[in-house]
């Protein structure tokens, strides 16, 4: 038997010792008792909770009358109160009872052998209320949150319940239903015919059976508007078996169509764009296959990747950079026909289907159509958006023989037409896959490259034109690979950059060459600088100066010995971002150098912008001029305004001694290149650094020999 436990809440202490004795009497199980006689108290009592049952006088000494019952209500709400009264005060009790008390008890009463067992049904009526109520209340909710409509009758099908569901299909909302017949709230007809059908409810009322799904009838809503339903019915039983009632189930056939349609519309399209996904896709390749088998003609696959999307992206948002899509997306399905599948397959890439008929060339024509289309500006809010976009194709039954492998190898050609400068289209090739495979081992290779102390620096000397001395030093990464020996940076760089590791690469690079700096400077190799490059990746990363302010730091490296290369083309994708790190480096103190410069952009506005100390003439200006004719006047001009701006102008990739004449004609300050020397290890430029570069003198004497135009 399980021990209740009762608060008994009263000032007359006769009273309390009274329960007290006839509670611990009860045969039929005992009661733990706790007696408090003030209201403040007891209410203190039951909010330390276990509390099953108040019995409690209405007049306390710190509160009288119905008052105390209201306080006791709103301290414990869920716990039955018996109020405690003499003869004279029934009519309060009474109240109380109606007020919310579960019962009263007057004082001759209080020994009564029956005390215990009133008592005992108290409480268990009142928690098969709390039970039944949650259990209701469960019902309810579940009731309402279902999208089919339930209408509850009685045994005469008048109408006790319905849900959400049911009022919104029907028209009538639930009280005013309540007790209409079933047939007059769910008037249903016969789909095929129009004539009114017996219905469910009374049928089922009669056969005393559940009934399933029927044909589909039309429902007449209450404002005369007719709905297509299917419907189930079931009668209700009593615990003795015996009907009570039924219950229908019932909702919109169109409406559930239209839902399930939706879904399928969903899982195969792309919910920024609406186009077709990559699970469509797949299956619209292998559709067009059979149908190419069938036909003898051919297929392709273009694989589009946005080539600067991602710095759009980042740096306007993604609000404008789904919108850019949308528009791409818009574009690509004007590039083609309406037989063929534009889909994206995620993030900025697209996927396109593109049956060939027998012209071979059409695949090659539509890729021109994208390239053109994308390079035409997109104005999303207010802005001018540019997007280039690099192409692969693959065709059936060339390259391959189902969806994934054609995918992967256009997928493969794309990669190899961002190689080639972006904004352009290629072919897949065979020797394209071998490639892909390698680029696979390099990404391999690279992942633990790091780990295995796979990395080395060489170190090329950068000299005085005037003195052919030595004046720095810039470091070039190497990978020493177990199997393949030297490789050189733009073989790896690239791939590095895709797989998420060259910033990670770029902090040893820098750490290496400020250790090498600093072991230089301890072992008085007089060197103003050494250079490590930078990449856009690298430059732009948000903890790129904090990077190169530590590494000083635990180096120990005085940070003007240190000079930072950066592309020229890297400066110039964002000019803003890039002067407010070029700032931020100042003022750590670094040397700061333009690399490449020449090479592409030419825009040399904003060399008066950024704080740069030396402007590296790109290898490609310098190995055009062999003669005092060519690119010479570029040269000269880039020159001439470097000085005017106080900057030291290096020629980079000196390879001939007319190269060098030229240069020295026109006071270039400084020059790098194999002319001078190639890169070497740590330990040969050391000893390049006392032995001199050779052929010093003669170098320095071939000034006067030539004269600029
Ligand atoms: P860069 O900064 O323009 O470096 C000069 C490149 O020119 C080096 O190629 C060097 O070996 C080569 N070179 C030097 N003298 C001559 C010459 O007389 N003729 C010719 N044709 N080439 C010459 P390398 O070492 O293959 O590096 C290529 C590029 O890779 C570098 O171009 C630089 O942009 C990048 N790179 C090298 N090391 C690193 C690094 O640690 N981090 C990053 N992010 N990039 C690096
Ligand atoms: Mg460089």
């Amino acid at each position: 038997m399980v021990t209740n436990r009762v608060l008994i809440i009263t000032g007359d202490t006769g009273d309390a010792e009274t329960l007290l004795n006839t509670l611990g009497d009860a045969k039929d199980g005992p009661f733990v008792v706790e007696c408090v006689s003030r209201l403040s108290d007891g209410v203190e009592r039951l909010r330390a909770g276990g509390i099953d049952a108040i019995m409690t006088d209405l007049s306390l000494p710190d509160c009288q009358g119905i008052q105390t019952l209201d306080l006791l209500l709103s301290a414990a709400p869920h716990t039955p109160i018996m109020t405690l009264c003499d003869r004279d005060g029934e009519a309060l009790a009474t109240e109380a009872v109606q007020r919310g008390a579960h019962g009263y008890l007057t004082k001759p009463h209080f020994e009564s052998s029956l005390l215990p067992q009133s008592l005992r049904n108290i409480i268990q009526r009142h928690a098969i209320e709390d039970a039944i109520f949650i259990e209701r209340a469960r019902a309810e909710i579940t009731l309402n949150s279902i999208s089919d409509a339930v209408i509850g009758t009685d045994l005469s099908g008048n109408i006790d319940y319905l849900n959400v569901a049911a009022e919104i299909l029907t028209g009538w909302p639930r009280d005013e239903a309540r007790g209409h017949a079933i047939t007059e709230v769910m008037p249903l007809k016969s789909a095929d015919t129009g004539s009114p059908v017996r219905h469910p409810v009374e049928r089922v009322l009669q056969a005393g059976k559940p009934m399933g799904m029927g044909s589909e009838t039309v429902l007449v809503q209450r404002d005369g508007k007719e709905v297509q339903v299917e419907d189930a019915a079931a009668p209700i039983y009593d615990a003795n078996r015996r009907i009570r009632g039924a219950v229908i189930v019932f909702r919109d056939v169109m409406a559930s169509r239209e839902m399930t349609a939706k879904m399928a519309h969903l899982a195969q399209h792309d919910f920024l764009t609406n186009l077709p996904n990559r699970v469509l896709l797949n299956d619209r390749i292998a559709q067009g296959i059979s149908l190419v088998e069938r036909f003898g003609t051919h297929l392709a696959v273009l694989f589009v990747d946005l080539d600067n999307f991602k710095r759009i992206n980042d740096s306007l948002g993604h609000a404008i950079g789904d919108k850019l899509l949308q528009s791409v997306a818009k574009r690509l399905c004007g590039c083609v026909r309406r037989s063929d599948t534009v889909s994206r397959q995620g993030g900025d890439e697209f996927a396109l289907l593109v049956s060939e008929g027998n012209d071979a060339e059409h695949a090659a024509l539509t890729a021109q159509r994208i390239v053109t289309a994308l390079s035409v500006p997109h104005s999303i809010e207010g802005l001018e958006l540019h997007v280039t976009a690099s192409i692969g194709i693959s065709t059936y039954p060339d390259d391959a023989s189902d969806a994934a492998t054609l995918l992967k190898h256009a997928d493969t050609a794309m990669y190899q037409a961002k190689e080639r400068g972006r904004n352009n289209y290629q072919f897949f090739s065979n020797d394209m896959n071998a490639r892909a495979g390698e680029r696979q081992l390099i990404e391999t290779g690279l992942r633990q490259a790091l780990a295995l102390q796979q990395f080395v620096l060489h170190y090329q000397p950068t000299v005085d034109l005037d003195t052919g001395t030595i004046t720095g030093a810039e470091a070039l990464l190497r990978w020493v690979h177990p199997q393949w020996g030297l490789i050189r940076p733009r073989r790896f760089i690239g791939i590095a950059a895709d797989c998420g590791l060259l910033v990670q690469i770029g902090r040893w690079v820098l750490q290496e060459a400020c250790m090498q700096a600093r072991r230089w400077e301890d072992a008085g190799v007089g060197l103003a600088s050494v250079a490590v490059n930078i990449s856009a990746l690298e430059f732009s990363h948000k903890a790129f100066v904090a990077d190169v302010r530590e590494v000083l730091d635990a180096t120990k490296l005085d940070p003007h010995r240190l000079q930072l290369e950066v592309a020229e083309s890297s400066l110039m994708r964002d000019v803003n971002a890039s002067a407010a790190v070029l700032m931020e480096l100042k003022d750590v103190g670094v040397r700061l150098a333009v690399d490449g410069f020449g090479a592409g952009y030419s825009s040399l506005s904003y060399l008066t912008e950024f704080p740069i100390d030396v402007l590296k003439i790109d290898r490609s200006l310098i190995q055009k001029v062999s003669t005092a004719k060519g690119n010479g006047v570029v040269v000269g001009a880039v020159i001439a305004m470097g000085a005017s701006l106080n900057h030291c102008v290096v020629a980079d990739g000196l390879e001939n001694h007319a190269q060098l004449a030229f240069l020295k004609a026109l006071h270039c300050d400084e020059g790098q290149g194999n002319l001078f020397s190639p890169p070497l290890t740590a330990d040969q430029f050391a000893a390049l650094t006392v032995t001199g570069i050779p052929g010093r003198a003669a170098l320095t004497r071939r000034r006067s020999r030539f004269r600029v135009a």
